[in-house]
């Protein structure tokens, strides 16, 4: 009755293994929904890597998360230091921490004036400053990391680094950096140690031949847990199948089917982040007469789903329900069994499934 992603265990864990040992000093990112695995298995799975490091030679220290409120879910399962990403305010579960826990966060720092009230608030913390990218979404610019420098002054035990928030898809990303690394270096600040996202392998290697006294450390979620997607398989299950004829009647909104074949009820709807897809094919008005006239499903107001069945990517009937979708599956096409299961092509970090099978 379920969603279900499948994990190949056995190579999901070579992949991770290996990831870590081409990319040394690599900092694992679990956010959110886990990318699709959940937060737990995340850091039950940093913790293994931890425990593998003499085989990839990659000591692994720190786990990245997204927000202060996910750390109960993963102190409880990995024991190293985590990264929370989200810069810290004077504000919020960040000012809430037990001591145990807070012991073990390296704090991000976005703005001058938080160094201050977070050293204020913990004397002991460690922390990163995030530095301003062409992203624009937190960071120090230039002028505030000299004043940044100002205020630490003696006090720069708790540096652990810089962190930069590059931009995804741009052509290379060494410009931008070797600019932001001088800045560092203009600043004053001491630290050496930075941490940086979406580098390629290649960039992080000229990185670390152009700036030997630095350390560049990878951040990375999508490329660890999901870069081999197909050690991944996500499933629906059949739930029910109804002949349909043509000018039948069917689902919430009484439309009526332009054509025989069957309603497929699968499991996997809304609640699951399962949606409308893009309509089909070309949907110009000539286009559109030239498949109504062909009794095609897209004219007849179908969409895509993520749904397929026998390889072949089946329409919705009508929009995803909470927990199911109803899709139609014109005749001629083979009508699948109640409880067979069924592809589903899914954007991992936007959708909950209902259990994860490692095997
Ligand atoms: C999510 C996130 C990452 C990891 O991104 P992936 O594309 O999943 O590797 C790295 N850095 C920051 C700041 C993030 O928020």
């Amino acid at each position: 009755m379920s969603l279900t992603l499948t994990v190949d265990g056995e190579r999901w864990r070579a992949h991770l293994l290996a990831t870590a040992t081409r990319f040394p000093g690599i900092v694992p990112v679990a956010k959110g929904n886990g990318y699709g695995l959940t937060l737990g298995r995340l850091a039950r799975r940093a913790q293994w890597l931890a425990d593998h490091a003499a085989e990839t030679g990659a000591p692994l220290d720190l786990l990245a998360i997204g927000t202060y409120d996910e750390l109960d879910e993963v102190t409880s399962r990995y024991a190293g230091d985590v990264l929370v990403m989200t810069p810290w305010r004077p504000f919020g579960t960040a000012t809430r921490l037990d001591a145990r826990t807070a012991a073990r966060v390296v704090h991000t720092v976005s703005r001058p004036a938080d160094l201050e009230a977070l050293l204020a608030h913990d004397p002991s913390a460690r922390f990163v400053l995030e530095q301003l990218t062409s992203m624009r979404r937190h960071g120090m610019t230039r002028r505030e990391l000299e004043a940044t420098a100002e205020v630490l002054g003696a006090g720069r035990s708790g540096l652990r680094g810089i962190a930069l928030h590059l931009p995804l898809n741009t052509t290379s990303h060494l410009g931008e950096v070797s600019r932001l690394v001088n800045e560092v270096v203009a600043s004053g600040l001491p630290a050496r140690t930075i941490f940086v996202s979406h580098l390629t392998h290649d960039e992080l290697g000229r990185l670390a031949t152009t700036y030997p006294d630095f350390t560049f450390r990878p951040r990375i979620g999508t490329g660890l847990w999901l870069g081999d997607r197909g050690a991944l398989r996500v499933t629906a299950t059949v739930l029910d199948v109804h002949e349909v004829e043509r000018g039948d009647v069917f689902g919430y909104r009484g439309r009526s089917a332009p054509k025989s074949g069957h309603i497929v009820v699968v499991s996997g709807g809304t609640a699951h982040g399962i949606g409308l897809e893009a309509p089909t094919g070309d949907q110009s008005l000539k286009a559109r007469a030239a498949t109504l006239a062909r009794g095609g499903l897209d004219a007849a107001g179908f969409v895509r789903s993520p749904f397929s069945i026998d390889g072949k990517q089946r329409l919705f009937a009508e929009p995803p329900h909470m927990q199911a979708s109803m899709l139609f599956l014109p005749s001629g096409a083979r009508v699948p069994r109640v409880g067979e299961q069924v592809d589903v092509r899914v954007r991992f970090t936007t959708t909950d499934v209902d259990h994860v099978v490692v095997d």
